[in-house]
């Protein structure tokens, strides 16, 4: 996808993007391919599938959410995905973006600088070591492609306010929605939007739920990472 495919399809999403964000994105596009020449954070290799893959799909969140202001938690967040996308393209939205991994949170911080922006915070911790003390902070929690989603309800509820919003975004996820159930009624949260979303030029598909939270979380949750993976929430 190229800049002008780019801007024509968020278009579409009903973003207007404008230029200070767009030189943003662009100085983004080429740190990450540059430093990933020497540090692995992405299989992707062009600037043209970063800007589908990465930026344009970041952005499909606004099919599920409204996401003009609020703070937002972006667990797993990688090399910033989707955080820091929305955190530049969404100046009015608080975005604190977390991983365990130091290698992707020193490439962030470089970034940050680099972008100059001022609405996104570093977090370098597990989720859970995080979530089991930060309770009921967030409007909304976001993860892709990191977890299994039994998984990620038991990370990412405990932060969440009440009425706030996860947004899940992974591949298909059919099975694990219906595996969920338990979990979802252990953690008080339920679906309510599930949008599938084609990437315009390769046609792949991939999943987006809004999962919202409608009671605090018992303080037990998360368990370890260790119980979480052994034992699934069981009533
Ligand atoms: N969200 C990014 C994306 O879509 O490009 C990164 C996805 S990558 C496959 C998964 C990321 O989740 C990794 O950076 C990993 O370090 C992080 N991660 C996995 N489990 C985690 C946990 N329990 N706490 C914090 N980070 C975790």
């Amino acid at each position: 996808m190229n800049k002008e495919e780019f801007i024509k399809e968020t278009k579409k999403l009903g973003i207007n993007l404008t230029n200070p964000m767009l030189e943003k994105l662009e100085i983004y596009a080429n740190f990450l391919l540059e430093y990933n020449e020497h540090t692995n954070l992405t299989a992707i290799k062009t600037k043209e599938d970063v800007y589908l893959k990465h930026f344009y799909d970041s952005l499909t969140l606004v099919k599920i959410a409204s996401l003009e202001t609020g703070k937002i938690l972006d667990v797993g967040t990688g090399a910033g995905f989707p955080g820091l996308v929305l955190a530049i393209v969404f100046p009015n939205l608080e975005v604190d973006l977390l991983d365990s991994n130091n290698k992707k949170i020193t490439f962030l911080q470089q970034c940050i600088e680099r972008l100059k922006i001022k609405n996104v915070h570093l977090i370098y911790s597990r989720a859970e070591d995080y979530t089991k003390i930060h309770r009921e902070e967030y409007d909304y929690v976001t993860s892709r492609a990191v977890a299994e989603l039994r998984i990620l309800l038991e990370l990412n509820i405990p932060c969440l306010k009440v009425k706030g919003q996860f947004l899940v975004m992974k591949g298909n996820i059919k099975e694990e929605i219906a595996e969920a159930k338990t979990t979802l009624e252990i953690l008080s949260s339920k679906i309510i939007k599930v949008e599938i979303v084609t990437l315009p030029k390769e046609n792949s598909t991939r999943t987006l739920l809004n999962i919202e939270k409608e009671a605090k979380t018992d303080p037990k949750y998360p368990r370890t990472y260790d119980k979480i993976k052994k034992r699934m929430l069981k009533k």
